[in-house]
């Protein structure tokens, strides 16, 4: 079942959403060469903590990091460790933090120092078919419809689309119902409603869609080794559109 917030739930998930804008925003001016993941893992940690909430991924089904930090061809879950990021590395940030019991989830990518070309254009059309799918969220439309803007955004712009991992409901667990794929058929799945809490996170491949999964039994990568962007937001559906929880207020 989906479940649909209260005005009360909306408001905490709200705080937690800004919260996780904020450990963003924070991070930003640390992600230079030599830097280590883990050092950045401690930096947004100390962060989450200082704003009064937890950070949602350490620990999640024995996740070790706070945030997961996934570099170049890493699509997601990348631990952090001792590993230093260089000029010209595509970095995916992936934060959660829990406040009171509810949650913001939201991913962004940038490239250290100079991006070549290529990563450039990865990380514009990653990020604007989060947008294109975003542009297509009120109350009575598919998620089908949503997820199908998406596919198309980056079909139309030659990116692979990662169909193993998806985007899913938000609330007082970090994933819930509905998984919110980023390929379908537009005018199927549910019917989003007013109040419905969801995460949306295109995570597109500048080469072919296939991904596994390293030794790690966590890092995602692709299976040609190029690079993979990752965008995501937490948003609450409403009559007339949508308002993003996890980005600037
Ligand atoms: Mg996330
Ligand atoms: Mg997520």
């Amino acid at each position: 079942m989906i479940s649909i917030k209260s005005e009360r739930e909306i408001e905490l998930l709200k705080i937690a959403g800004n919260i996780v804008y904020q450990t963003h925003q924070y991070l930003k001016p640390h992600l230079k060469p030599g830097v280590t993941t883990k050092e950045l893992d401690i930096l947004a940690e100390k962060f989450i903590r200082q704003s009064g909430a937890t950070p949602s991924f350490k620990g999640y089904g024995g996740f070790p990091g706070s945030i997961c930090v996934s570099i170049n061809d890493e699509v997601v879950h990348g631990i952090p460790g001792r590993r230093k990021l260089k000029n010209g590395d595509l970095v995916s940030i992936d934060i959660g933090a829990c406040y009171q019991g509810y949650h913001g989830d939201s991913a962004w990518s940038y490239v250290v120092g100079t991006p070549s070309s290529e990563k450039a254009y990865l990380l514009e059309h990653t990020e604007k078919a989060l947008f294109a799918g975003l542009a297509k969220v009120k109350a009575g439309v598919h998620l089908g419809d949503v997820s199908h803007a998406i596919e198309e955004y980056a079909t139309s712009h030659h990116l692979g689309v990662v169909k193993e991992l998806v985007g899913h409901g938000v609330g007082t667990n970090l994933h819930e119902e509905p998984e919110v794929p980023n390929y379908g058929k537009a005018g199927s799945g549910p019917i989003l409603k007013d109040g419905m809490v969801i995460a949306i996170e295109p995570m597109l491949n500048l080469g072919v869609a296939d991904i596994y999964e390293l030794e790690d039994d966590w890092t995602i990568i692709t299976a040609d080794g190029k690079p993979s962007a990752h965008f995501e937001h937490t948003i609450v559906v409403r009559c007339d559109g949508y308002q993003i929880l996890t980005g600037e207020e």
